[in-house]
Formats: structure tokens, sequence, C-alpha cells
């Protein structure tokens, strides 16, 4: 393709995603398509001659199209919400046509430079202590593909931060601490770097939080039995409620364990605290005063299309001790003499992506303002469905709603009330016939074995109505699935 080529298909790729988006409301929102259906499509190998690409946008739209589930649907309320913005698309579009694996300050001196400044910015805009910022070269703020890497990255800066504290503790004896509500980024973590993981109980009446006695009790018991726990990932709105680790009560114990470290994942509810109201609620200060690093995605409720996880620490030498592996072609004039970052040794790949372009689009036209209105909005319309489930007779909430999201049940009111496996049955059954919808997305989760089901906002498109709509549905399928289920 020559540069005239480019323009006119450049051209044509915008105007059909302005169609996709002009249409979104009408489409499916999860696939309709069964597995191994692309390989039964396509051909079993690539062609030996080079195809005309008129010929494969058309096959784009005929057989990747209906093969996507639509995350930024404005009725899609699974999971959590996923960035989706064209000012991130134009970001992913710039970024890529200046491809550079800026991993060294010199390999891309202005991605690199971006990325210190906009992750400032993004920690100043969120709240976050000022010693996590680049401007004061202690510590900083790096962009990671998912929470989950910059979990296996928090983890290994710990590992070495303690091991040197502790040279002779041996492999076996090293402990990562999550919660039973953690994100399967904790036990992944353990299982990538053959280390042990304890998932610490957390119950109900405390709405799956993490309390500091807890805490302090399995690291009695963990010490005396000769074990050492080093990190602690706790997390500010968990996936499958939202709960929210009191940070203040495990910093206060960690206070007595000055080599483990704090690891905060707010992968999805990190980014309300752009709004003052709700950084109580996502225990800013409490990461502020005990947090050793701390991960948000802008690309969940961010605005920033994936992927675009945030990470900070409040140490960077700990990481650079842990990652940095310099042979000689990777050194620098400005890497020797220190005075640049040089963002290979915050991660786990050599190349980046230069993210910081879509972050700095969306910073830029957002700006704080839009930020908050956004996340105001988004929680205004998780209210609204709240109110609608407390209201009604049908259905229950399970826990409190946290920001967004709410977890639920179909609750028949009866007396005696229906036991628990009988109301889980139910639900699985309520479960299957909305998830069997194409119009609509929500996800099931477990919390302590109720079987229940989450519904998040977030996507930028969703209104009133499609919450209102997606009420109307849920209503119907609970009516349908009580009468398959009394049959
Ligand atoms: N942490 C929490 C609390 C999450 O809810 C999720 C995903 O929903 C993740 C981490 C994983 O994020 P990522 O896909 O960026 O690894």
């Amino acid at each position: 393709m020559d540069i005239e080529q480019f323009r006119r298909a450049g051209h044509e790729a915008i105007d059909r995603i302005c169609e996709y988006y002009y249409t979104l409301q009408d489409r499916p929102v999860t696939a309709r398509v069964e597995p191994g259906y692309l390989r039964r499509a396509l051909p079993s190998e690539a062609p030996q001659t080079g195809e005309n690409f008129d010929l494969i946008t058309q096959d784009y739209e005929k057989y990747i199209m209906p093969g996507l589930t639509l995350w930024h649907h404005p009725s899609f309320f699974a999971y959590f919400p996923t960035g989706s913005t064209f000012e991130a698309v134009l970001g992913d579009l710039y970024s890529g046509s200046v491809p550079n694996p800026g991993f060294n300050w010199s390999a891309s001196p202005a991605s690199t430079e971006l990325e210190t400044v906009v992750m400032d910015w993004a920690a100043k805009m969120l709240g976050l202590d000022s010693s996590f910022r680049n401007c004061a070269n202690v510590g900083g703020g790096v962009i990671q593909t998912t929470a989950s890497e910059a979990a296996l990255v928090a983890v290994v800066a710990a590992r070495s931060r303690y091991t040197k504290q502790h040279p002779d503790v041996s492999s076996e004896k090293l402990l990562i601490y999550i919660t039973t509500q953690t994100h399967s980024l904790g036990k992944k973590a353990g299982l990538v770097l053959g280390l042990n993981v304890r998932a610490l109980e957390v119950t109900v009446e405390d709405n799956f939080a993490l309390r500091g006695d807890t805490l302090r009790r399995a690291l009695e018991d963990d010490c005396a039995a000769g074990l050492h726990p080093f990190i602690l990932i706790g997390t500010v709105g968990t996936t499958s409620s939202g709960a929210v680790d009191c940070l203040g009560e495990i910093g206060l114990v960690l206070e007595d364990y000055p080599f483990i470290w704090l690891h905060v994942d707010a992968a999805w509810a990190g980014i309300a605290m752009v709004c003052p109201e709700y950084r109580d609620v996502c225990a800013l200060g409490d990461i502020n005063k005990y947090g050793d690093s701390f991960c948000t995605n802008f690309h969940k409720w961010g605005l920033v299309n994936f992927d675009c996880s945030g990470f900070w620490v409040r140490d960077r030498a700990s990481l650079i001790d842990a990652l940095d592996v310099t042979p000689e072609f990777l050194r620098t004039k400005h890497g020797d003499a220190g005075t640049v970052i040089d963002y290979r040794n915050w991660h786990f790949g050599l190349g980046r992506k230069f993210r910081s372009l879509k972050l700095w689009f969306v910073l830029r036209s957002f700006g704080v303002e839009g930020f908050q209105r956004y996340i105001r909005e988004t929680v205004k319309l998780g209210n609204m469905f709240a109110s609608l489930i407390r209201e009604s007779t049908e259905f229950a909430l399970v826990t409190p709603p946290s920001l967004a999201l709410t977890v639920f049940r179909l609750e028949p009111r009866a007396s005696p009330p229906v036991p628990l496996a009988k109301l889980n049955e139910l639900n699985r059954v309520f479960y299957a016939r909305v998830s069997a919808r194409s119009d609509i997305a929500f996800t099931q989760t477990d919390l302590s074995g109720t079987f229940c089901v989450r519904m998040a906002v977030g996507a930028t498109r969703t209104s009133e109505d499609h919450v209102k709509h997606a009420y109307e549905i849920l209503c119907l399928e609970g009516k349908a699935a009580l009468e398959e289920w009394q049959c």
C-alpha cells in the first residue's frame, strides 16, 4: 500500500467505524457464533500472493464483526466497563503510525517523556501522594499492559526488596498474601513465579473486605511457622462485589512488619478517585499512607481503549533493582548516567507500545472535569439500578452497591424463606436465561456460596433508558425463570 492508497483506505476505515458507532445500539451485544466459526470460514493458510485491501476489509465486516462481543455497547453491563473513546482510538492510530518500541529513553525520548508526564498528571488527578510521581525521581508511574502484569511486577519488586533484607530465606518459605476475593491475578502471580499464595478469609459480615485482625492472625501464624509473607495484594473494588479492603487497619498491622509490601489493586474502582466525594470510599488516604504500589486501569473505567493500566510505585529503586538487566547493547549515555527513565526496567517486556499518547489525548480532551462528569454519571446510573432492585419484590441486593456495581439475585419473598441451595438453583436458571440473550450482557458470580448476578455500569453510551430497559428484561426473565424453576 502506498501513501495515497493508505489515505483512501484510511478515510474509508474511519467512515466504516463511524457507521459502526451510529448502528452500535441496534447490534447484538454478545456474539452469536459457535466455537471454531472463524477457522471454518477462513482459508487454512495465508495467501501466496498479496490480496486487495478492499477485499480484506469486506471480510473484516463479514467474518470478524459478527464474532465480536461489544463491550462498549450501551447495554453491556458485564465484567467491568472497557474504556472507549474516539480520542483514544486516534491516539492508537497515531502511535501505530510511528512504531517504536520505546524501551530506553533514547529509543524514543518522546514516548518515555510523555509517559512520565501523563502518569504524573494522572497521579495528581486521582489524588495520589506526590511520592508516587515521576517528577520527584524517587517513586513514579508507568503504563503496564494490564493490572495482572502490574501485580506481577509488584510481586517481583517486593520479593527483591524482601530477600535483600532476608538473604537466607528460601523461596519455598516466601508467601504472597491475597484474600479469597482478590482477582485471579494474585494466584496467577504465585503460579508464574513458583511462589506460595495464601488467600485470607473475608466474610459476608464485613462485606468481603479484608480486616486488620485477620491479617494480624495470619501473620502471627505464618511467621511462627517459619514462613515469610512478603507482599499483600489489597483490593479497592473487588471484581465480584466491589469490596474495599480495610487498608487503614491493614496499614497499621503492616507497620509491625516493615518489609512487607502493600500493593493496592484498584483496577476498576481507582479511577473514581478523580471525584473528591469518592476518595474516602476508595481509601485514598490509606493508599497514600501505606501503599507501596497502586494500580488502576484506564482501560476499564478511565476512558482509554485497551490497553492502558496505570501503575505507580513509591520507590522506583525496588522496581529497577528487581528488573534491570542491561547487556552492552542496551547501554546508553543517559542510562549509564542515571539521568533518564528507561522504562524497560519497570516492566517485563523490553519493547513497549507508545500508550501514553492515547492517555494524553484523553486526559487533554476530557480534562479532570470531563472524567468527573463521566464517573458521576455512571455512578448515578448504577444507583438508579440499585434503587430499582431495592424497590422490587422479586430481586434483592446481595451486597451493598459499590460505586457503579450492583450485585443482586432473584429472591422471591416467601415464608418460610427459600433455602440458599434452592435460591441458587433458581438464580442459575435465571442467569442462564439472561445470558442466552444477545441484547444485553451481565456476569454471574459467587459470594460465599451465594450465586448472584453483577451489573456494572460504565459504557460511555449507556443512558437511563438503557438501565431501565435492562431492568425490564431482568423482570421478564425473572418471571420466566420462576415459572421454569417451579415446573
Ligand atoms: N483487578 C480487578 C479488581 C479486576 O476487577 C480486574 C478485572 O476485572 C483485574 C484486576 C484484571 O485486570 P487486567 O485485565 O487489566 O489484568
